[in-house]
């Protein structure tokens, strides 16, 4: 018997944490499996690299975790091939025992109002990568013009753009924000940000240390309306009760703010829906209508306003990117699945599996718990060839596969690179991290 076809393979689309997870939870449960991570970027890690701000090294540092799988013995890294151009889905399916989907979903929800296809918006997954160094959005060259820049969005997400977009280069100087990035923050003419809630504050799904982080800031002001805060309120669990009475309590701190205190503002604007954007050629403001609350919904209270923006951001969510062959589920914020299983032989995990939701450590226990299914489903199945197929297929196609010890390489000349105080200066596009290769 040739000795590869001992082992079970097994193909993970996509390096984040989903796919990390995953591989542990295999290589834990089966010493002799055999593991190939693909990644369509040179650089592993995915949103921990491309998506966490800058400013929150701490939840970088969870690649750690990662690169100590990526070392296993069982485990390749295959970064800079890309499913869907380089290889097919059902290409990885005819030659690995399983093939996990563990991709992420990376396009940003559209809001559906007039305007929206202007210059001047964008969606929140291009501004943080961009700001992150992510190849695809080196370019973005984004246009953040004043007066103002409106967020929509009140979770972790709009919190984080939000406050990248107010540091100063001091804040940012121990972190690994593209210089492109604090050039263009400094140089702007805003003076006015303004982070957009359909609801109220009980509601916002993001966390008190988020929020609080938003009243330490050098050069900007956090304020809130003190109309749109609640006397008093109850929700069912007493664990969330205590959660949103200390975000109440920090959004009553800074609503005594005075607004002239600091040269830029960070308006926290509730009840607000965005009904259109306007502007001819560019965003000059974004109109709003007033909501109040029935049960959970937000309903629309036929008061107007405008907020004068050149800058509209949506941090409303993300949808799948389609792949062929694999069916998007009906709202689209994932791969169609059941409990991870896509079809035999096909798994999801991770962001792929159950839409955007969760936090890096929600897809630990949820890859651990696909990963137990795949085995159970591999018992009693004829090993296929795995590896030694997709890399004769890879050659064929003069694909420039990157390993791991490659990306060590680009991960050693970024960490070079790095001036003082930071830990790195990224490479940001493809071209650069091909070089540092060589
Ligand atoms: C802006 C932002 C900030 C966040 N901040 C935090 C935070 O501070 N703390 C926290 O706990 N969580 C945070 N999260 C959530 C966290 O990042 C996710 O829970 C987690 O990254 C999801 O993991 P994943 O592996 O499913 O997807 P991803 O992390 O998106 O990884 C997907 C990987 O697949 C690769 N890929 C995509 N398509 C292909 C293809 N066709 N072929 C090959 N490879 C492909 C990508 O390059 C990427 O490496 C944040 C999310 C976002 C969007």
């Amino acid at each position: 018997m040739v000795r590869g076809l001992m082992h079970r393979h097994v193909a993970i689309i996509g390096s984040g944490p989903a796919g990390f997870y995953c591989a542990e939870a295999l290589c834990k449960a089966d010493p002799e499996i055999r593991i190939d991570i693909i990644d369509r970027l040179p650089t592993p890690y995915g949103l921990v690299r491309s998506g966490v701000a800058p400013d929150h090294a701490g939840t970088k540092n969870v690649w750690r975790v990662f690169a100590r799988t990526a070392k296993r013995e069982q485990v390749r890294f295959l970064g800079n091939v890309e499913v869907g151009r380089d290889v097919s889905v059902a290409e990885l399916e005819s030659v690995y025992d399983a093939v996990v989907l563990a991709l992420g979903v990376t396009e940003d929800r559209k809001l559906g109002v007039e305007g929206e296809d202007l210059p001047g918006v964008y969606g929140s997954r291009a501004i943080s990568a961009w700001y992150n160094g992510h190849p695809d959005f080196e370019g973005l060259d984004p246009e953040l013009r004043g007066p103002g820049i409106a967020v929509i969005g009140n979770g972790n997400v709009a919190v984080d753009i939000v406050r990248v977009l107010s540091r100063t280069p001091e804040e940012m100087a121990t972190t690994d924000v593209t210089d492109y990035a604090m050039k263009k923050i400094v140089g702007s003419d805003y003076t006015d940000v303004h982070m957009v809630g359909r609801r109220g504050p009980v509601q916002a799904s993001f966390t008190t240390a988020e929020l609080r982080e938003l009243g330490d800031m050098r050069q900007t002001v956090a304020v809130v309306d003190p109309a749109h805060l609640p006397e008093s309120f109850s929700v069912p669990d007493p664990k969330q009760q205590k959660k949103m009475e200390k975000i109440v309590d920090t959004l009553r701190e800074y609503s005594t703010n005075d607004p002239a205190s600091k040269p830029r503002r960070l308006h926290l604007r509730f009840f607000s829906s965005p009904v259109r954007i306007l502007g001819d050629d560019h965003v000059t403001g974004i109109e709003l209508m007033g909501t109040r609350l029935e049960g959970d919904r937000a309903v629309p209270t036929g008061e107007t306003t405008i907020l004068e923006v050149g800058t509209v951001i949506t941090a409303i969510g993300y949808l799948a990117k389609p792949l062929e062959g694999v069916p998007v589920a009906k709202w689209g914020t994932c791969f169609e699945n059941q409990d991870g299983h896509i079809r035999d032989g096909l798994w999801a995990v991770g962001w792929a599996k159950r839409g955007p939701s969760g936090v890096i450590a929600t897809n630990r226990k949820d890859s651990t718990e696909v990963a137990e299914r795949i085995l159970e489903a591999l018992a009693g199945v004829e090993p296929k060839a795995g590896a030694r197929e997709l890399d004769a297929l890879l050659a064929s196609r003069g694909a420039r596969v990157v390993d791991f010890d490659g990306w060590e390489r680009i991960d050693a000349a970024e960490i070079g690179a790095a001036p003082e105080g930071a830990p790195r200066r990224k490479l940001t596009s493809l071209q650069a991290m091909l070089k540092a290769l060589e």
